[in-house]
C-alpha cells in the first residue's frame, strides 16, 4: 500500500513513517519545512533501512499536490501537516484558518482529483472544549476554546461532508489527547524550534540544562494535587494508531472520529516526578497561577479505537519520560536546523 504523509518530516509524522516501513508499507512525505528539517528524515531512512520519497513543498500548492499524487498515485494520505500552537493561533487567525482549513480542502480537493479516497487525519482532542463529563468519549459536544481547536474541528467537518458526497470515501479523524516521548533510538524526537509551550519538551529542556526552571501553571484545580490533568499518550503508540486506522479506511467508508489516548491521566506533579526517575536527577520547579485558557482535566475513552480499530496504548509513563530524556540528552540541540 502506497501512503502519502504531509508533514511526515515533523514529530507525529516521523514516528509513524518508522512504523508504516517497519511493516513494508511504501511512504512518500510532502512537508514545506517550515517546522522541520530534512535531517529527520535522513535519520528515518537510516533508521529503516528503507526509502522515502519525498517532495519539498505545501499543502495549499494545487499543482505541488497533483504533481505528488500523479508521481507517487498513493492509495491512501495521512494528513500530519498544520499548524499546532493554541497561543499563536489567537494571534494569527487567518494564517491557522488558512494552512489548517485550507490546507486541508486542498488536500481532498487534489485526492478527488487522482481518485484517492482515503484520508488519515490529525484532529486533537482540544476540539471538545470545556468537558461536561470526563472521560471524553466521541459523542462528547465540539465547543473548541481556540483558534487552533475551532481550525481542526472545521476541518473533520469538511472531511465528513465529502464522504457524504462521496460514497466510496473514508476518513479517520484521529483526535489525539496528549502525544508525548520519543522513539526507542533516542534517533528522533519532539524538536520544538522556540521556547516548549509543552509541558513534557519544557521539562526535558530543564533536565538538560537548557532552561532553568519549569513553572507549574496553577495548584488550585479541582484535581488530587491540585495541578492539571492530562491523559499522555506515547509517540509510539500514536504513530500504531494510524496503521490501524488505515486498515480501517480500507474496509470502511464515511467518516469517523476516534479518541487516540490511554484512558489514564497524570499531573503535572507526576510527570515531574517520572522524568526525575527517568533523568536522575530533581527536575527544579516554581509555581506560578494558572495558563489562561487551560482547563483542569483531559481524559479520553479510548474504548471505540479499541473496539474499531483494534488498537490500544501499550506504553508506561515510565516509556515516555525514558525515551523522552534518551532523545533529549543525546541530542541537547535536537536536529541541527
Ligand atoms: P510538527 O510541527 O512537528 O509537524 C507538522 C509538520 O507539517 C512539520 O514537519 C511542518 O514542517 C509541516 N507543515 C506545516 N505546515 C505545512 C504546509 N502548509 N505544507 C506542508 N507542510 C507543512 O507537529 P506534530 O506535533 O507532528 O503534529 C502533527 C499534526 O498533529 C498537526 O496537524 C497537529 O495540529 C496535530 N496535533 C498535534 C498534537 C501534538 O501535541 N503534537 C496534538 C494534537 C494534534
Ligand atoms: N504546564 C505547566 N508548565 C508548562 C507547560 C504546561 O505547568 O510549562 C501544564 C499545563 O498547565 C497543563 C499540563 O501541563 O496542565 C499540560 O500542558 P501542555 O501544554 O503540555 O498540554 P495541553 O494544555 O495543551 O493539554
Amino acid at each position: 500500500m502506497r501512503v502519502l504523509v504531509t508533514g511526515g518530516a515533523g514529530y507525529l509524522g516521523s514516528h509513524t513513517l518508522l512504523e508504516l516501513m517497519a511493516l513494508n508499507y511504501e511512504v512518500c512525505v510532502l512537508d514545506n519545512y517550515s517546522n522541520a528539517t530534512p535531517e529527520v528524515l535522513s535519520r528515518v531512512r537510516s533508521l529503516s533501512n528503507g526509502t522515502v520519497t519525498d517532495y519539498t513543498g505545501d499543502v495549499r500548492d494545487d499543482a505541488m499536490l497533483d504533481r505528488v499524487m500523479a508521481e507517487f498515485r498513493p492509495d491512501a494520505v495521512i494528513h500530519f501537516a498544520g499548524l499546532k500552537a493554541v497561543g499563536e493561533s489567537a494571534e494569527k487567525p487567518l494564517y491557522y484558518y488558512d494552512v489548517n482549513v485550507g490546507g486541508t480542502l486542498a488536500v481532498v480537493r487534489a485526492m478527488e482529483r487522482a481518485g484517492c479516497n482515503r484520508i488519515i487525519f490529525s484532529s486533537s482532542a482540544t476540539v471538545y472544549g470545556e468537558p461536561t463529563y470526563l472521560p471524553y468519549d466521541e459523542a462528547h459536544p465540539t465547543t473548541p476554546k481556540s483558534v487552533y481547536g475551532q481550525s481542526k474541528l472545521m476541518a473533520e467537518r469538511i472531511l465528513t461532508d465529502w464522504t457524504v458526497a462521496n460514497g466510496a470515501a473514508s476518513a479517520v479523524i484521529l483526535r489525539y489527547f496528549n502525544p508525548v516521548g520519543a522513539h526507542i533510538s533516542g534517533q528522533i524526537g519532539e524538536d520544538p524550534s522556540d521556547i516548549p509551550n509543552n509541558l513534557m519538551p519544557y521539562i526535558a529542556q530543564v533536565a538538560v540544562g537548557k532552561r532553568d526552571v519549569l513553572t507549574i501553571f496553577g495548584d488550585d484545580y479541582d484535581t488530587p494535587d491540585g495541578t492539571g490533568l492530562r491523559d499522555y499518550i506515547h509517540v509510539v503508540d500514536l504513530a500504531r494508531a494510524h496503521v490501524a486506522a488505515l486498515g480501517y479506511a480500507v474496509r470502511h467508508t464515511g467518516a469517523r472520529p476516534f479518541n487516540i489516548g490511554t484512558g489514564q491521566s497524570y499531573s503535572v506533579r507526576d510527570i515531574v516526578a517520572a522524568f526525575g526517575r527517568a533523568c536522575g536527577a530533581e527536575i527544579p520547579v516554581r509555581q506560578a497561577p494558572r495558563r489562561v485558557g487551560d482547563i483542569a482535566a483531559m481524559q479520553a475513552d479510548a474504548g471505540r479505537a479499541m473496539r474499531e480499530l483494534n488498537w490500544k496504548a501499550t506504553h508506561t509513563l515510565d516509556d515516555m519520560t525514558v525515551s523522552t530524556w534518551k532523545w533529549q540528552s543525546g541530542n541537547p540541540d535536537g536536529y541541527t536546523r
